[in-house]
C-alpha cells in the first residue's frame, strides 16, 4: 500500500500578500485582475471567503459580494520564487514530488529520507517546516492514492491535516458527493445529478453504456474511482506538453455559426485528449488564418486548470470575438490547450 500526501498551500497568493503587507492582514483580500477590466479572482483570503468570494470568480462579482474587498494585483514572480522554496522543502523528504501548480503537489512518501513509516507524521513535519521557513500554512491530505489524498487535503482548511487510512477508505467513499472529484466540474455534476447520481458510490451500479452517455470519456475513469482505485503514480517534474487540433478548409469559412461549430468540435477533441491522459489544462488558444494567409492567435489562461469540454469550448468561442472571423473569410482554424497539470 502506497502512502501519498497531497499538500496544498492555504489561499496561497492572498496569504503571501497578507504576510508581506501588514495593512492587508485580517482584511478580505482578493488577488487578481481589476473588476472593470473583466478580471478574475486568482486567490481569496479566508476573510473574503466568508462573503462567498472564491477563486475563478469574476472580480466584479466578488466586489458585489464583498463591498470592502481589497483587490491586489498579482505578483507572480514573487509567488514563483516562494513556490520553488516550498518545493525544495518537499524534495528534501522524497524526490517523488509532482507539482500540480505553484501551490500544491503530490508526494509519494512510502519511502522517505526521514525514515518515517507514518504518512501522517511526514505530513505534519512538512507543514511545520514550510511554516518555519516561509511563515505560511498548508493543508495536507494523506491517503493510499492520489485522488483520495487530494480530496482529503481540502477537508479541513486552513492549516488542516486529514488522514484516510486504508481501513477507512470505504466509509470515506460512502459519503463522497460526485462534485468532490476534481475534474467533475459544475456541468458534469449537473449531468450526473440529472441522472440521479449524487454520490460517488452511485456510479458503481450505473450501466457503463448509460454512464458513457452521461459523461462521455470520463465514464471508465469515474467507475474506477467509485471503487476507490487510482493507479496513477506520482510523476516528478511532469514535462509540459500541449494538444492542438487544426484544420484547413477547402472552401473559406465565412459563416460565423459554422466557425463557432468548428471551434466547438476542436475544443471537444482537445478535452478528450486531456481526459484520456488524466490531465487538465490552464491555457486555451485559438488560431485563425484568414484568406490572405495572415494568421493570428488569441489565448486565455484560466485560474483553475480544467478538462471540462464545455469550459474549453466556451472559452474558445469567447476568444473568437477578439478576431475578425465572420467579417473576413477564414481558411484555417485551430484550438490548442497547454499549461498541463495532472488531474482527473
Ligand atoms: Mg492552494
Amino acid at each position: 500500500m502506497r502512502r501519498i500526501v497531497h499538500l496544498d498551500m492555504d489561499a496561497f497568493y492572498a496569504s503571501v500578500e497578507q504576510r508581506d503587507n501588514a495593512a492587508l492582514r485580517g482584511k478580505p483580500v482578493a488577488v487578481g485582475g481589476r473588476p472593470e477590466s473583466r478580471g478574475v479572482v486568482a486567490a481569496a483570503s479566508y476573510e473574503a471567503r466568508v462573503f462567498g468570494v472564491r477563486s475563478a470568480m469574476p472580480m466584479a462579482r466578488a466586489v458585489r459580494l464583498c463591498p470592502g474587498l481589497v483587490v491586489v494585483h498579482p505578483n507572480f514572480e514573487r509567488y514563483r520564487r516562494l513556490s520553488s522554496e516550498i518545493m525544495q522543502i518537499l524534495r528534501a523528504c522524497t524526490p517523488l514530488v509532482e507539482p500540480l501548480s505553484l501551490d500544491e503537489a503530490y508526494l509519494d512518501v512510502t519511502e522517505n529520507a526521514w525514515g518515517e513509516p507514518y504518512g501522517s507524521k511526514v505530513a505534519k513535519r512538512l507543514k511545520r517546516e514550510i511554516f518555519e521557513q516561509t511563515g505560511l500554512t498548508a493543508s495536507a491530505g494523506v491517503a493510499p492514492n492520489k485522488f483520495l489524498a487530494k480530496i482529503a487535503s481540502s477537508y479541513r482548511k486552513p492549516d488542516g491535516l486529514t488522514v484516510i487510512s486504508p481501513d477507512r477508505v470505504e466509509s470515506f467513499l460512502q459519503e463522497l458527493p460526485v462534485e468532490a472529484l476534481w475534474g467533475v466540474g459544475p456541468v458534469t455534476a449537473r449531468k450526473l445529478h440529472g441522472a440521479g447520481i449524487l454520490k460517488l458510490i452511485d456510479i458503481r451500479s450505473v450501466d457503463i453504456e448509460r454512464l458513457r452517455e452521461i459523461v462521455g470519456s470520463l465514464a471508465d475513469w469515474l467507475r474506477q474511482l467509485s471503487h476507490g482505485d487510482d493507479p496513477r503514480a506520482v510523476v516528478p517534474d511532469r514535462e509540459s506538453k500541449s494538444s492542438s487540433t487544426e484544420n484547413t478548409y477547402a472552401e473559406d469559412l465565412v459563416d460565423l455559426e459554422a466557425i463557432r461549430a468548428e471551434l466547438e468540435r476542436m475544443a471537444r477533441e482537445n478535452a478528450e485528449w486531456l481526459a484520456r491522459r488524466h490531465l487538465a489544462a490552464r491555457t486555451v488558444t485559438i488560431k485563425v488564418r484568414y484568406a490572405d494567409f495572415s494568421t493570428i492567435t488569441r489565448s486565455h489562461t484560466l485560474s483553475l486548470a480544467t478538462a471540462d469540454a464545455d469550459v474549453i469550448a466556451s472559452w474558445a468561442k469567447d476568444l473568437l470575438q477578439r478576431t475578425e472571423a465572420g467579417q473576413r473569410p477564414v481558411r484555417l482554424l485551430g484550438v490548442r490547450v497547454q499549461g498541463l497539470v495532472a488531474g482527473v
